[in-house]
């Protein structure tokens, strides 16, 4: 082995993780490069532009527990108060289904109260929601094996599983219950649930994601020293004598260490070529994926909904948010829909159409007008599908200079393992940074 490099760093990739990475190394003065192929950052967290109007390549929600998220923008100087609007937890799906966190108790009695009074169900139904999450809490959230939520879930009711369960699986793994793990679900539940009555608070952004998240975390690297690359895609990483060289299409250049923060399908072209990466490729490669979807329908800037997001049931549409409130953006309504389903099969035309149609039965505002235009954002693998028993790739790889990092990487501890959020890519990256920082 020759000379060691001084330490510099080369992050590729520049989401959430890689970006929580640099602003980490950034900030304990290790010398720091971002690329990321991409002309903007924020990976699958970023705002888009659409006929002069700033969209999100997917509307996002953030949670009180995302304790690493809040800290990464902080850092970074983000105005969370002007930036975030905080809601204490309420569920609501129109005319259906509401459940509350009854502030003046603490967790988790507020929510075990919430669910004893929640509105739409029997009381069998509130009952049966009880006695589960005081059983799990009594586990402490903790399984003896994975398992499909689905299989957890088989004495709930079905109502109560449909107003409840599933949704938040939905959104929280954005996984099927038949195949979704029920290990990370608890893991959710508990971090959001069982801890601090501020954890369950709903975190809507009130900006696009740019600003919100890669803006400040771009300014606050470039401030303290460090570098970032944009339309820089990195095509394989080599072994160097006292380094690691990350080839470009016509260059190379050569760094200390290296974290491959980009989305796992890109890992195999990275590090197929290096010795003994074959666990890691093969992990990366075997994740599936699932898709979500965000349909943007402008109406006319009067109509305002009556709560800033609220659930769907039973509908294509799964949640409605109402950017007029959170945003600014007068009558533009954005309808998710997580995981795979049969609005696949629709051209993004009807199903604009088909969310419009759903809205018009749950907002009698929506009932005599029409969309100005609508907006379908497709992103076909915003996820890894988080399967019950799945191995994730870990962290570390066979070299000790190359870290992971991604919503996807798994922990080491099933009972820390997150679903692809920006609160697991945030947790990754600054983990990675940690790692390298303790290793110097
Ligand atoms: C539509 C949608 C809705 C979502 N909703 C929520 C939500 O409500 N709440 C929540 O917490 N999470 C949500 N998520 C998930 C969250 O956005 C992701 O978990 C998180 O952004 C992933 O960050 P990451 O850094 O791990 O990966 P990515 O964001 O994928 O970042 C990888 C980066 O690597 C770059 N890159 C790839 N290959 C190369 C290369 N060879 N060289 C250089 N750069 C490269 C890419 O350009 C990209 O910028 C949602 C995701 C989507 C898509």
């Amino acid at each position: 082995m020759g000379t060691q490099l001084t330490p510099h760093v080369a992050v590729i990739g520049g989401g959430c993780a890689g970006l929580a990475a640099a602003v980490a190394l950034t900030r304990a003065g290790v010398k720091t490069t971002l690329l990321d192929s991409s002309h903007q950052l924020g990976g699958r967290a970023r705002g888009i532009g659409w006929q002069g109007v700033t969209l999100d390549n997917g509307q996002h929600i953030l949670l009180g527990a995302y304790v690493q998220s809040l800290k990464l923008l902080q850092t970074c100087g983000v105005d969370i108060d002007a930036n975030i609007l905080r809601l204490p937890l309420k569920l609501e799906i129109p005319g259906e289904f509401s459940l509350t966190g009854k502030q003046r108790l603490p967790a988790p009695l507020h929510i075990l109260f919430g669910l004893l009074q929640a509105q739409g169900l029997t009381l069998g139904e509130r009952l049966a929601a009880v006695r589960f999450m005081a059983s799990l809490r009594f586990r402490q959230f903790r399984l003896p094996a994975d398992m499909p939520l689905q299989q957890l879930l088989a004495t709930q009711p079905p109502r109560l599983i449909a107003m409840l369960w599933e949704p938040l699986c939905l959104a929280a793994l954005n996984t099927p219950l038949a195949t979704a793990s029920a290990q990370t679900f608890l893991n959710v539940l508990r971090d959001s649930f069982a801890r601090r009555k501020s954890d369950s608070d709903l975190l809507l952004p009130r900006a696009d994601l740019s600003i919100l998240i890669a803006e400040p975390a771009a300014r606050f690297i470039k401030v303290h020293g460090s570098e970032i690359r944009l339309n820089t895609p990195v095509e394989s990483l080599r072994e160097r004598p006292n380094g690691i060289q990350l080839k470009f299409k016509e260059a190379s250049e050569d760094f200390s260490h290296v974290v491959v923060a980009t989305s796992p399908f890109r890992v195999a072209a990275l590090l197929q070529s290096l010795p003994g990466m074959k666990e890691t490729v093969s992990r990366c490669e075997a994740l599936d994926y699932q898709p979500i979807y965000t349909v943007y329908l402008q109406y006319s800037p009067e109509i305002r909904l009556p709560n800033p997001m609220c659930g769907l049931a039973n509908q294509l549409g799964q949640w409605v948010f109402d950017r007029g409130q959170l945003y600014g953006q007068a009558g533009l309504v954005a309808v998710v829909i997580s995981a795979e389903g049969r609005h696949q099969g629709l051209t993004q035309a009807s199903l604009a159409i088909n969310i419009h149609q759903e809205l018009q039965i749950v907002f009698p505002i929506l009932q005599t007008i029409t969309p100005l235009w609508h907006k379908v954002v497709a992103e076909k693998r915003a996820t890894f599908a988080c399967i019950a028993g799945l191995q994730r790739p870990g962290q570390t790889t066979a070299h000790p200079h190359i870290w992971l990092a991604g919503d996807y990487v798994g922990t080491g501890d099933t009972l820390l393992d997150y679903p692809a959020t920006i609160e697991g890519a945030v947790r990754s990256g600054f983990q990675a940074a940690k790692n390298i920082i303790n290793s110097l």
